[in-house]
């Protein structure tokens, strides 16, 4: 179903689910480096990473944000953070990760479909997130 994004008073977020680019990465029609998937999960790396390792968690299903968001894919969402983190900093040899999520535009959200960042941390890095 295409679904409209206009609850948010005097956000601008209208995506339609065809238009949305993380549902064509899911898909496979737009390429990405995946580096964690399962069947309501996919996790890869940011195309514009703030630091090595910035990795994105999204369901494979759209929904806008976190307020879209169904409790069961939220649970989901969440129970991969730890395994694909864990690989992201041994990956990376970070110290400390965050975990990120933008809601509207106001928050610094440009991408429509709900989505987490994982962010590798490191000690003086100076990172402002
Ligand atoms: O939370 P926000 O909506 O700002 O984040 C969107 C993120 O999606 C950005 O970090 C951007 O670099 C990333 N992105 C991506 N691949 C795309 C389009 C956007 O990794 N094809």
């Amino acid at each position: 179903p295409v679904s409209f994004h206009d609850d948010a008073p005097g956000e601008v977020g209208i995506m339609p689910e065809a238009d949305c680019i993380f549902c064509k990465i899911v898909k496979g029609d737009i390429p990405c480096a995946r580096i964690y998937e399962t069947e309501h999960v996919l996790a890869f790396l940011d195309v514009a990473p703030v630091a090595p390792g910035h990795t994105l968690v999204i369901p494979k299903a759209h929904y806008a944000n976190l307020f879209d968001l169904p409790e069961e894919e939220g649970r989901r969402l969440f129970a991969a953070l730890a395994p694909v983190g864990r690989a992201i900093m041994a990956a990376t040899g970070a110290s400390g990760i965050n975990v990120q999520m933008n809601n509207y535009e106001s928050a610094g959200q440009v991408v429509f479909h709900a989505h987490l960042h994982l962010i590798p941390r490191r000690a003086g890095d100076g990172l402002a997130l």
